[in-house]
């Protein structure tokens, strides 16, 4: 049995239904999830660990909805510095030919740690590179999350269209990703309630990819009770491509092949019309917004309160890390609040509403509304716990407020499923300094093999 109390929070933010803050609070948990929550003193639990936050401010651990951990090999690219989209994509594609499990496990290994010290739980990674003969590339990924204990879904990408934006060894045949993606359904993919290890189905982007596949990937998703994911209406570029190529636009060629639900949550949606928001809202289609890697492809700005006014999740995703080009997810939430006002005026999100899509949102996109994404009992004890104060941040008013309002902070610690990955602002059992050094190897081997 596995015990943790949690004490001394100074302020716990609970994201229940009634959207409950506590001063001077406790978290008790068993078993990877929480027992019961109080303030004031707290219990003295026999055969249990304690852990001190220090009066920090906790919240439901945050959920990272899109990413590429392997663009971690090549953050900050020269020839990619000021691409838009599809000159970025072409620009480093080639890069990849020789992608081995190893870097991808480092890789996805240094994305978990900025992800956790940064307040995330869960992650999803959307792995869309599988080098012809390569093999079990994404169970590199499922490992690194065992390793460094972190709630993982991994979105098994695909791609089987060369074209100018894709090489062709990075393509594989519409059988060959079926047939993996079954193989990974029945090794990862664990549907229980406080799973650590799910799959979703994720096709790269509609120019890559037959209409086979989307509609095959769509029927396997229905059958096997999975989440739908792919990146729509990023550009417009993107857009008027797609009308090029298939005489529609990005969400209405979906739907036609069967991309349509509740399961289904795109990356980006940034320039869906008035009729496409509506249609996503009566489906409550979902959204993950990625701000930073918008504003630095000079993408648009997604239409988060008009997506959520009617009723579709829109959560958050760092995005791949050579187009952010770093995964720091509380950063990622200030990003959102700030970009969002750009487009919809100083009153259109409040500090609690961006908080609620990183955590509420993020469970809604990952169908998992009934066990992560709120403090509460019986729920998962997936806590971040922030320092209420830093350099940054000295002299606020509202603690709470100053997390986004203020400089993005780090972790002081970080529970998973009960568990203490990161205490005193330090992965426990992970040697972070080897790692990087690893990742920094592995890095200039590819840039120097492409
Ligand atoms: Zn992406």
């Amino acid at each position: 049995m596995n015990r943790l109390l949690i004490y001394n929070i100074g302020h716990l933010v609970t994201m229940d239904a009634g959207r409950t803050l506590l001063r001077d609070a406790w978290i008790s948990c068993r078993d990877g999830f929480i027992q019961e929550i109080g303030t004031g003193k707290a219990p003295e639990l026999p055969d249990t660990e304690r852990l001190d936050a220090h009066g920090g401010i906790a919240l439901p651990g945050l959920i990272n909805t899109h990413h590429h951990m392997y663009q971690n090999l090549a953050r900050a690219y020269t020839p990619i510095a000021n691409e838009g989209l599809l000159t970025w994509l072409a620009g480093h594609n080639h890069l990849w030919k020789n992608l081995t499990p190893e870097h991808l496990r480092v890789a996805a290994q240094v994305a978990m740690a900025e992800l956790m010290l940064t307040g995330c739980t869960t992650t999803t990674d959307h792995h869309y590179v599988f080098p012809r003969g390569t093999t079990h590339l994404l169970d590199a990924e499922y490992e690194a999350a065992q390793l460094m204990g972190i709630r993982f879904h991994g979105c098994r990408g695909s791609m089987d269209v060369a074209s100018e934006i894709t090489p062709e060894i990075l393509v594989q045949t519409t059988d060959e990703i079926l047939k993996d993606s079954q193989r990974l359904y029945e090794k990862w993919h664990d549907p229980r309630k406080g799973s650590l290890s799910r799959l979703a189905l994720a096709p790269c982007s509609l120019f890559s990819v037959t209409a086979d596949l989307l509609q095959e990937s769509a029927r396997q998703a229905r059958e096997w009770g999975l989440r739908l994911h792919t990146h729509c209406a990023e550009t417009r570029e993107e857009d008027a491509l797609v009308l090029q190529l298939f005489g529609s636009r990005p969400l209405d060629y979906l739907r036609r092949l069967d991309w349509e639900g509740d399961h289904v949550w795109f990356a980006h949606g940034i320039h869906f019309n008035d009729a496409e928001v509506a249609v996503l809202n009566k489906y409550r289609m979902g959204v993950a917004h990625c701000p930073c890697s918008n504003m630095r492809l000079g993408s648009g700005i997604c239409r988060v309160n008009d997506l959520r006014r009617g009723g579709s999740p829109v959560s958050i995703g760092v995005d791949g890390s050579a187009s952010n080009d770093s995964g720091h997810m509380l950063n990622e939430v200030r990003q959102t609040l700030l970009l969002t006002r750009v487009l919809h005026g100083a009153g259109a999100l409040t500090v609690e509403q961006a908080l609620e899509m990183a955590t509420l949102d993020g469970a809604r996109n990952l169908g998992r509304t009934e066990d992560i994404g709120s403090l509460e009992a019986g729920k998962c004890a997936d806590v971040a716990i922030f320092p209420a104060t830093t350099l940054f941040s000295s002299g606020a008013e509202n603690k709470i407020h100053s997390l986004l309002l203020c400089h993005a902070r780090e972790v002081d610690h970080l529970v998973v499923h009960g568990k203490v990955r990161v205490t005193a602002g330090q992965l426990v059992g992970i040697d972070l300094p080897r790692l990087l050094e690893k990742h920094a190897a592995l890095a200039r081997n590819l840039h120097e093999s492409a």
